[in-house]
């Protein structure tokens, strides 16, 4: 089942920037793993997949131990503070930076490391109260204090669209980080490259808005809940 999901997904994928004109490979997919076995997590690196996702970072934890630094690993989900420094050990890329008090503390365990921790900003595009994030009003802002960090690199923004039956609705969202990413990139000499948006709902949509690294869990390892 799981063989035959990433290989629907991958085509999809591919299917999806043949459209757009846009090459599959600068599409990052990271395989969001909360509903997956140790074996299921097993089955799609034997299948080539490299880029893992948690949304918690006791199950990040969990993982990494059973299975190593034979993937890279990525924290989609919600940071506290207190859960940094664990975040930090294991994490190649944080996708919920939405602080400055939660950099600061990345940046200082980062740095007991002697790493450079790879993140990127968390935008609240939808507004929704339930969702973490900062507003795209507040992004410069963090961008400008987190630059500071010497043991951070920001690689770019991170959304999560509204949960909403037809993806098409979910594009506003997608679309207005988009043009977020290009006003920072004309305003600031650094580029940032990677936009962390879609879902398996609406991964589709995300890429033909410009998205560099879709984050799928249901569609590939199928709906447990
Ligand atoms: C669970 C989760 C995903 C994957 O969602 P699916 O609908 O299962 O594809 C992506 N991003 C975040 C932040 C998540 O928590």
């Amino acid at each position: 089942m799981i063989a035959k999901n990433l290989k629907s997904v991958r085509q999809r994928i591919a299917r999806c920037c043949e459209n757009l004109g846009r090459s599959p490979e600068e599409i990052s997919l990271v395989c969001v793993t909360k509903e997956a076995s140790v074996d299921d997590v097993n089955e799609v690196l034997g299948l080539g997949a490299r880029d893992l996702g948690e949304n918690r970072v006791q199950e990040l934890a969990a993982k990494h131990k059973a299975i190593g630094d034979k993937a890279a690993w990525h924290l989609v989900g919600h940071l506290q503070t207190n859960k940094v420094r664990d975040a930090v050990k294991i994490a190649s890329l944080i996708h919920s930076v939405d602080s400055v008090k939660l950099a600061s503390q990345i940046d200082k365990e980062a740095a007991k490391l002697n790493k450079v921790q790879d993140i990127l900003i968390q935008v609240n595009t939808s507004a929704e109260t339930t969702k973490f994030g900062v507003s795209p009003d507040e992004v410069f802002d963090l961008l400008k204090e987190v630059a500071l960090y010497h043991n951070i690199n920001i690689e770019g923004l991170m959304t999560i669209a509204p949960e909403v039956d037809d993806p098409q609705l979910a594009r506003p969202y997608f679309r207005a980080l988009s043009e977020l990413q290009n006003k920072i990139n004309s305003i600031r000499n650094t580029r940032y490259p990677i936009l962390s948006m879609g879902m398996s709902n609406d991964f589709e949509v995300a890429i033909e808005e410009g998205s560099t690294m879709v984050r799928i869990g249901r569609a590939i390892f199928g709906d447990r809940l």
